[in-house]
């Protein structure tokens, strides 16, 4: 079986760094799950889906001409990395990430992400739902203010608008969404190894990742 690690948690934790530090060390492939309901909060709006129609959203996703390239974003051979990072498309894809059609549509897809010599997939139910059976799962967490502070750091050094209580309040919005919803319901796995990254650097958590990854 292809060996996969999974790395959970809410947004803003460090997750994607974390991902793409691990697919470096290891030379694994990297899955970043959130730009795929990202990208379908876009093609929702360009095609004028509502964010409420699960089985419109659905069809949507089953569709997606999605390709990822060097960590650009390629949506029917347009790149639109940039155009899904900002926060306005985070709360979409929330939305649009809350109907199950829509998860069910996307679980194969990124199944088959799964690819020699391993994979490490990012998202909020790698562990829990699409890579049940991965040997190693990690949850990170870390306090809503730090988080947005992250993110606000990320945004400005991007060149783009942000607002630090914005971020506050749309962080702890998506949070809910995500931590509530009937499907898929962001949660660590039961055998998930949890770290709160809230005083943590990025070296320190990738280094306790490696330690668990030895094991
Ligand atoms: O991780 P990122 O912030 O890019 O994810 C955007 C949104 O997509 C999340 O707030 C969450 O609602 C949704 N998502 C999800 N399941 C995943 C990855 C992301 O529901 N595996």
């Amino acid at each position: 079986m292809i060996p996969v690690i999974t790395v959970d948690g809410p947004s803003g934790t460090g997750k994607g760094t974390l991902t793409a530090l691990l697919g470096e060390r290891l030379g694994w492939h990297c899955l970043d799950s959130g730009a795929l309901y990202r990208v379908l909060g876009l093609a929702a709006d360009r095609a004028g889906v509502d964010l409420e129609d699960a089985e419109g959203l659905a069809a949507l996703a089953a569709g997606l001409e999605l390709r990822f390239v060097e960590r650009r974003v390629l949506l029917a051979g347009e790149d639109v990395s940039d155009l899904i990072r900002t926060e306005q498309a985070g709360m979409a894809a929330s939305r649009a990430a809350a109907h199950g059609p829509v998860r069910t549509a996307l679980l194969e897809w990124q199944r088959r992400m799964a690819r020699e010599p391993g994979l490490v997939a990012d998202g909020r139910d790698m562990g829990t739902v699409v890579f049940p059976q991965a040997p190693l799962k990690v949850f990170l967490d870390a306090s809503p203010e730090v988080r947005a502070e992250r993110r606000y750091k990320q945004l400005k050094e991007k060149g783009l608008d942000a607002s630090l209580p914005d971020l506050i309040v749309d962080i702890r919005e998506r949070d809910q969404r995500d931590r509530n919803r009937a499907v898929a319901p962001l949660r660590p796995a039961t055998d998930a190894v949890t770290l709160d990254s809230t005083a943590m650097s990025i070296q320190e958590v990738l280094d306790r990742v490696l330690e668990e990854v030895r094991r």
